[in-house]
């Protein structure tokens, strides 16, 4: 079989950390399965500028657009935060997003059983929890035109313009429903379209795609009525789709409902390569000890697995393993808990490592 072609961007502060534990589990991925990854990896963010003036230089863009998937640990830190916007290390992540075509933002939202605790909602709010954010990322008042401050009558006036396309509605809402159909089967499609015509296209593309999904479930809601609902009662949720800047926000608000920042792993779609990446950032605080969570970057690889590479009992397998390391008890620091075994990056990695072994078959 071909080998599978990984541009491996481990980026600043904790992403080498993380990201070499990422790699030791897709090593034991392919050790049981005989499936060969191949893994290239390049510069991105702060690192990159450094030594070449640039945070996507030509030569990452060209690995990533050759690859089959892109794995990413975190860009960015203290010591690039007095650069001029257009080099800054978070460029390099937005021109890898839209070089690459990523418009479907996949954000997992769910609530182990062994860290209910770290939620800041009640258990009975919380437990089983199991939602997908959907949010479109190439669209909305973050792309539109016209933008900008300008002066008018010798005052300042700031504009941006939310547009979407009726072609870029679509192929969000068709991933959206794609993604239903293999889950719960119900879908909620957010925008606010009492207010904003943009969202009332949105509203009538969803439904109208919804058309050829019969099976599934579509439901709208208003955006400050879901960020109520997220709070009052998040279970009622399986799949939301929305726009950029609605996604924006309530994928944040939603990943508060796990408590654990260091859990929540993300894949960004397009038309070929996609990318994967823990959803935090580079936590320049705790570089170099040794301390960051791994467990984003791991299941990060188990969502490459599945939507890049259809190896869905694979990636079963390493959330599995996930569950399991968390049942016994260890934790690293920034999800400890009273009684907690606290383990270091390597060591979580390594008992992630072990339990996937210790699978058989
Ligand atoms: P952050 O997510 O890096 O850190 C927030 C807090 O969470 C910190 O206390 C950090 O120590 C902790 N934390 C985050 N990930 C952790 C992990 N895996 N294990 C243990 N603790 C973890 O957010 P920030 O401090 O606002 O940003 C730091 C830098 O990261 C900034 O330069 C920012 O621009 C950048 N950033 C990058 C991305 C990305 O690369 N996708 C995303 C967000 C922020």
């Amino acid at each position: 079989m071909k080998p599978y072609r990984i541009a491996v961007l481990p980026g600043d502060g904790i992403g080498p950390e993380i990201v070499r534990e990422a790699v030791k589990v897709l090593g034991v991925v392919a050790e049981r399965t005989g499936v060969r990854f191949d893994l290239h990896e390049g510069l991105v963010g702060g690192g990159a500028y450094d030594r070449f003036g640039t945070p996507l230089p030509d030569e990452t863009m060209q690995l990533a657009l050759a690859s089959d998937a892109v794995l990413l640990g975190a860009v960015g830190g203290p010591k690039w935060e007095s650069l001029d916007y257009s080099v800054r290390p978070e460029r390099g992540l937005l021109g890898l997003r839209s070089g690459l075509g990523l418009y479907a933002n996949l954000r997992p939202v769910v609530v182990f059983e062994d860290l209910i605790d770290a939620s800041p909602l009640k258990p009975d709010v919380v437990r089983g929890i199991d939602l997908m954010i959907v949010r479109e990322l190439l669209g909305d008042a973050y792309f539109g035109k016209p933008r900008g401050v300008r002066i008018e009558n010798g005052l300042r006036i700031g504009i941006n313009t939310m547009v979407y396309t009726e072609e870029e509605i679509r192929r969000i809402a068709k991933t959206a429903f794609d993604l239903a159909q293999t889950r719960r089967k119900k879908l909620l499609s957010v925008d606010k379209a009492n207010v904003l015509e943009m969202t009332e296209l949105w509203r009538d593309v969803v439904t109208e795609v919804g058309r050829d999904y019969p099976e599934v479930e579509l439901r709208h809601m208003y955006v400050d009525n879901c960020a109520m609902q997220l709070i009052r009662n998040p279970g009622q949720f399986d799949v939301i789709v929305t726009t950029n800047m609605f996604g924006d926000i309530l994928s944040d608000e939603a990943s508060m409902l796990t408590g654990s920042l260091g859990m929540i792993p993300s894949a960004s779609l397009g038309a070929k390569t996609a990318m994967y990446e823990p959803s935090h950032g580079s936590a320049p605080d705790i570089a170099g000890k040794g301390i960051a969570n791994p467990l984003a970057t791991i299941l990060s690889v188990a969502m490459m697995l599945r939507h890049s590479f259809d190896r869905t009992a694979e990636a079963d397998q390493i959330e599995k393993a996930v569950r399991m390391v968390l049942k016994e008890g260890f934790r690293t620091e920034d999800i400890s808990q009273a009684g907690a075994r606290i383990v270091g990056t390597t060591e979580m990695g390594d008992l992630v490592v072990e339990r996937l072994r210790a699978f058989s078959g």
